[in-house]
């Protein structure tokens, strides 16, 4: 599974941190960063609900 992060859909909210900090961070202006790319399969349910909250759909999880 790919993470894929359209930073410039991003409204920083911050939505994607609280939900997986260890996948998703925020720059100074808020604008969120990826850290992981291809997360770990246990981290794949926080990755599914930074999509579900983040206001903005910036982010989409891609099978491959
Ligand atoms: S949840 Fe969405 S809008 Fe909010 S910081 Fe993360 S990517 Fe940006």
């Amino acid at each position: 599974m790919k993470v894929e992060l359209e930073a410039d859909k991003c409204v920083a909210s911050g939505q994607c941190v609280v939900a997986a900090m260890q996948v998703f961070d925020q720059d100074d202006d808020g604008i969120a960063i990826l850290l992981e790319e291809r997360p770990a399969p246990g981290m794949l349910d926080d990755v599914r609900e930074a999509v579900a909250v983040c206001p903005a759909a910036a982010i989409r999880l891609i099978e491959q």
